[in-house]
């Protein structure tokens, strides 16, 4: 069984040195247990910040434990009533590595929307889609007309939290990095606008693509980006704080906006996490399914094949060289 173990904490991106693969013994299985076989690890932007000493939503990973890691796959073996071979379950605490011993109250079963494959499962029907799902529906609340700017637009998260707020009726504005990803905002989800941050001037952009100000923000990057959208937003704008990308690889801690605007246009800044709308997927699942299925929302995955390959493939995250929800192929379905 090869795992990652964490032997270092990175200082920015991640170095080769940081993670080591080593092969370990599979145990053997206790009373409640069962065997997981690894098809899909996603990698998600968090996972960086677990490799830091410092205090979050969840603790560190220690040093020379296997890097935990989100995953999907299938029983090979079970001492468990609830869970039998062939199962397709997710782990709460897989892990970077072939198999995981996971113990049966630590284990999802994965309901496979007809029609759609796995990769959905481990993305847009799973943590991403939760995360976009709710941050829209429940944290934003946008109402038909709204202007919402969204960070990481072309991400997993931002590309469908986009497309959630336009099926209630928002106007909304993608902020990405590159021709490329705006212009499939604009011309395939269907936003109303898009800036490509790596060669415009995104205030700029904000005030030509919003000369009414801006109603929500779905913010996933944090530092300049978030600030130029900060300074544009309107008297009693609506704030969802998902994710502060640019933070995680930082040695340095990005610029901040001036609170002061908050008081000033009654902002309602609130941050959320996808695992407190856990216990809620099936709202999710039943109203999102259907728009996967009809095409009306589009989503992507971008698979890496092998485990040897995570850290390189993490890295894809903060350079932005990947096409969708990132994941790992660790095994065959
Ligand atoms: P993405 O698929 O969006 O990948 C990350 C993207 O962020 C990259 O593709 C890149 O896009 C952009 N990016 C990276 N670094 C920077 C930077 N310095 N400045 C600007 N853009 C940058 O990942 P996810 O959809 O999984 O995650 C998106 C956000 O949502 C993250 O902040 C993550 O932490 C957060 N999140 C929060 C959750 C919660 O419970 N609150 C749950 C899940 C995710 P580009 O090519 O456009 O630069």
């Amino acid at each position: 069984n090869r795992q990652w173990i964490l032997r270092q904490r990175p200082r920015g991106l991640i170095q080769p040195g940081d993670l080591e693969l080593v092969e370990s013994p599979i145990p053997d299985l206790k009373e409640t247990e069962v065997l997981v076989r690894t098809v899909y690890l996603s990698l998600d932007p968090t996972n960086r910040t677990w490799m830091n000493d410092a205090e979050g939503y969840l603790p560190p990973v220690g040093l020379g434990e296997v890097m935990r890691g989100l995953t999907l796959g299938v029983v090979e073996q079970s001492r468990s009533d609830r869970f039998k071979v062939g199962d397709v379950v997710s782990p709460m605490s897989g892990g970077w590595a072939d198999y995981a011993v996971v113990g049966e109250d630590g284990l999802r079963a994965v309901h496979r929307f007809p029609g759609l494959p796995l990769t959905a499962s481990a993305s847009v029907l799973g943590m991403t889609g939760l995360t976009a799902y709710f941050g829209v529906t429940d944290v934003l609340k946008p109402q038909p007309g709204e202007t919402l700017v969204i960070s990481a637009a072309a991400g997993a998260v931002g590309s469908i939290a986009g497309q959630v707020a336009k099926q209630r009726g928002a106007r909304v504005i993608g902020i990405a990095g590159g021709p490329d990803k705006c212009r499939w905002l604009t011309e395939e989800l269907g936003f109303d606008g898009a800036i490509d941050y790596k060669n415009e001037d995104v205030g700029a952009a904000l005030d030509r693509l919003a000369p009414d100000g801006i109603d929500l923000n779905f913010e996933n990057v944090g530092g300049d980006i978030m600030i130029a959208v900060w300074n544009r937003l309107n008297v009693h704008a609506r704030m969802a704080v998902c994710g502060l990308i640019s933070a995680y690889n930082a040695t340095k801690m990005p610029p901040s906006p001036n609170f002061s605007r908050i008081i000033t246009h009654r902002l309602n800044v609130q941050g959320f996490l996808v695992m407190d709308y856990a216990p809620r997927a099936r709202e999710m699942v039943a109203e999102m399914g259907p728009w996967l299925a009809d095409g009306r929302v589009k989503w992507k995955v971008h698979v890496d094949d092998g485990l040897e390959g995570a850290l390189n493939s993490l890295n894809r995250l903060f350079t932005g060289d990947h096409d969708g929800k990132l994941l790992v192929r660790v095994s065959e379905e």
